[in-house]
């Protein structure tokens, strides 16, 4: 089991990233669940978006609501959750 740090969450993301089925184009938009190895806790999601579709306002935006979700098992953060 690989942990990372709270600040790594948003690099390490790419390297769970799924082709979801439920997205248009198999694309990898969603939202990553993080847990804590300290105390088996949800730690955070990581919102991740492919960058194919934009929102009127100009960021990017999921392609498909709601945006498929993903529980990574391979890495855990090495600090407890927000609520212990
Ligand atoms: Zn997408
Ligand atoms: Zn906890």
């Amino acid at each position: 089991m690989a942990q990372i740090t709270p600040a790594q969450m948003g690099t390490d993301v790419f390297n769970h990233l799924v082709n979801s089925p439920s997205n248009p184009n198999n694309c990898a938009c969603g939202r990553y669940m993080y847990y804590s190895s300290v105390c088996n806790h949800a730690y955070q999601v990581v919102v991740h978006k492919c960058g194919n579709t934009t929102a009127v306002s100009g960021v990017a935006s999921f392609c498909k609501t709601p945006a498929p979700r993903h529980i990574i098992w391979a890495t855990q953060v090495n600090v407890p959750c927000q609520h212990c």
